[in-house]
């Protein structure tokens, strides 16, 4: 029975696409690039209990950077650190994925590494009278489309 499942989540893979399956991006959780690494900032972080953190400025659909839980590893929240000179200390790129890309082709990249686990999904928006721009619509990872193929939810430690 879980074979029949996995089997057909495989196969699924190629009929849906990132956008599906994403966290959309008012229920991601992340930082402005001017945020302080205090206290409570960095309580934040351990309570939010990701282990990346997508780091944006001015917008939060203009992300610029990803924040590792590791990253923290060495930061001593007396000293108040500018999250954004951890971010240039560390410059940890991001990955985008346009939103109709499908879980296969997605999967495969999450497979090779060279992407990392997780990518933001885009589209370009040439809908109002301006010119066409990338909006940002989510983040996918790994897990999102591994819970795909088994159709099951994974529930986190
Ligand atoms: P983690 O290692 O942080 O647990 P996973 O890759 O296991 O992250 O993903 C678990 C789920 O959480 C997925 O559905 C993913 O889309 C979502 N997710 C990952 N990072 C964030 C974040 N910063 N804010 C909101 N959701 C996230």
């Amino acid at each position: 029975k879980d074979e029949v499942n996995i089997i057909s989540g495989a196969l699924e893979l190629r009929k849906k696409t990132v956008s599906d399956v994403m966290t959309k991006l008012e229920d991601v959780f992340m930082l402005p690039i001017s945020s302080v690494l205090d206290f409570e900032t960095m309580s934040e972080i351990i309570k939010s209990g990701y282990s990346r953190i997508p780091v944006y400025e001015g917008g939060r659909g203009n992300i610029v950077t990803v924040l590792f839980i590791k990253d923290l590893a060495f930061v001593d929240p007396d000293d108040n650190t500018p999250l954004r000179t951890l971010c240039q200390y560390y410059q940890n790129p991001c990955n985008f994925v346009f939103e109709d890309v499908t879980l296969d082709v997605i999967f495969k990249q999450f497979k090779e590494g060279h992407k990392g686990h997780m990518a933001f999904v885009h589209r370009i928006n040439n809908e109002g009278e301006g010119d066409p721009f990338y909006e940002t619509m989510g983040l996918v990872t790994l897990e999102d489309v591994i819970e795909e193929m088994i159709q099951a939810e994974i529930v986190d430690e």
